[in-house]
């Protein structure tokens, strides 16, 4: 039931994006008079009403909790007094993106949220999360000047495996609500990969290397592409999708994910 919300929450915001300013109100009405509405982490009620993002108080704290500033280049948490251009994590990578941003650290609650977005049954959540980011890194994705966003891909049969396709939802979420299209299928993936989790740094760069494809070329010709993804590690799967889109004719690439994650020594 909880999803339905979501949906018609997410179907209210589309409705506000088209200039129609009671539509949303009514469906709103509608579902919050039908269930209240509840956290799609936690799934306490909500004491506010049910526009999105549907997450709660305590929930939102721990997924945009930062206790360190991050480093511009790669988004990994950096201690103040090592502010610079990068970081001593990406200071010897080689990326084609040109910077990346993150909402938090994958660890912890925020850590759980990203493994359940990878489920069908927590799309509510993933797209929660979309408008999470909207509203938690709007300043950030501006002063990127992203002209569209892309999600990374997944090859076709994991994402019918897992039905439910992740970066696709959050980029949605993030276009409605800051204006900015979100193309799908634009990039794609074209063979199966190993999971990046499972292997060691240089085994990642090789198992996602020509891993993707580009439709729609004209599209992109001189495009500032902001690549949208759930979680970034080494960063070797964003590199990789930046260096395909790039060979394509964007002119820029920038990353945004919902969780950095940086191993059992984070620094925050
Ligand atoms: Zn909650
Ligand atoms: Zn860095």
């Amino acid at each position: 039931m909880n999803r339905r919300i979501a949906s018609l929450a997410f179907v209210g915001d589309l409705l506000t994006q088209c200039g129609s300013r009671w539509l949303p109100r009514v469906v709103q009405a509608g579902t919050d008079l039908l269930l209240p509405p509840s956290c799609n982490f936690c799934g306490c009620v909500l004491d506010r009403p049910g526009r999105q993002p549907l997450i709660c108080e305590p929930c939102r704290a721990d997924f945009v909790k930062r206790t360190l500033p991050a480093c511009p280049r790669c988004a990994a948490p950096v201690h103040p007094f090592e502010q610079g251009p990068d970081c001593i994590r990406c200071r010897k990578r080689r990326y084609a993106f040109q910077a990346a941003v993150a909402m938090g650290i994958y660890r912890d609650r925020l850590r759980e949220a990203v493994i359940r977005m990878k489920q069908r049954v927590h799309e509510p959540l993933t797209i929660s999360m979309g408008y999470l980011l909207a509203e938690t890194m709007s300043e950030a994705v501006r002063s990127h000047q992203p002209d569209l966003l892309v999600p990374v891909p997944t090859y076709w049969l994991k994402r019918l495996r897992r039905g439910v396709n992740g970066p696709e939802l959050l980029a949605e979420a993030l276009g409605a609500r800051l204006s900015i299209p979100a193309v799908k299928g634009m990039l794609y993936s074209r063979r199966s990969t190993k999971k990046q989790g499972t292997l060691l740094p240089v085994e990642r760069l090789r198992n996602v290397r020509d891993a993707f494809g580009v439709k729609r070329r004209r599209d992109l010709q001189g495009a500032s592409v902001m690549l949208i993804d759930d979680i970034m590690t080494t960063g070797a799967t964003a590199s990789e999708a930046a260096r395909t889109l790039r060979k394509a004719g964007a002119s820029r690439v920038t990353v945004l994910v919902v969780a950095r994650g940086v191993g059992a020594d984070h620094l925050a």
